[in-house]
């Protein structure tokens, strides 16, 4: 099964990500943990990415659509993946259905969450606590002001995509303001009528 996960940052596509991957067995793919990776190693995309990323831009389509390309050809992706964070743009959009058609595959579905933008907010502030009393280190762009970017990076960059798959039938909406556990039951019954 190929599914992407589209929401706002904040919108919980890591979390529900994380459940999907147990249940179906699939790697997640997330282009945030992949580019934080290459920061933290120092690598040349890291190096590119490092100060885009923190304060709240999007990387470019290229050095993206060049990361995803590489890893949706390893072995345990075989079988299908959840991309998590990837499309943000229509043309990454566009380069991952080539990259599918190339290999004459096709996606199953997107599962977008929808959240309301105040909450986001807040769930941003949260995290940064939680993640700052587990004594981890808290995301460069986890502040409300790189946040207020991210927002209206999604806004105009990533909101559009909704209609991309809209349009190609494959959008699923789902509740993202819903307790976690019942956007899980919701994602899970959507899943069951994709692979029915
Ligand atoms: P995330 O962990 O998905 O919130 O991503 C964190 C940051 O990584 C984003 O704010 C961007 O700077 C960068 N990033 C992740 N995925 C992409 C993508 N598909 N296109 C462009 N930039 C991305």
């Amino acid at each position: 099964m190929r599914l992407i996960l589209l929401g706002p940052p904040g919108a919980g596509k890591g979390t529900q990500s994380a459940r999907i991957v147990e249940r179906l067995a699939i790697p997640q793919l997330s282009t945030g943990d992949m580019l934080r990776a290459a920061v933290a190693a120092e690598t040349p995309i890291g190096l590119k990415a490092k100060d885009v990323m923190a304060r709240g831009e999007l990387v470019s389509d290229e050095i993206v659509v060049g990361i995803v390309a590489d890893r949706i050809e390893a072995p345990d992706a075989e079988r299908g993946f959840i991309l998590d964070g990837f499309p943000r743009t229509v043309p990454q959009a566009e380069a991952l259905d080539r990259m599918l058609a190339g290999k004459g595959m096709h996606l199953d579905a997107v599962i977008e969450l929808k959240v309301d933008e105040e909450a986001l907010v807040a769930r941003i502030a949260n995290r940064a606590a939680e993640t700052a009393a587990r004594g981890e280190p808290v995301r460069k762009d986890d502040n409300p002001e790189a946040f207020k970017i991210r927002l209206a990076a999604y806004k105009a960059q990533t909101a559009p995509l909704s209609e991309y798959y809209r349009g190609r039938g494959l959008l699923c909406e789902t509740d993202g303001m819903a307790p976690i556990d019942a956007v899980t039951a919701e994602v899970e019954k959507l899943l069951q009528t994709k692979s029915a």
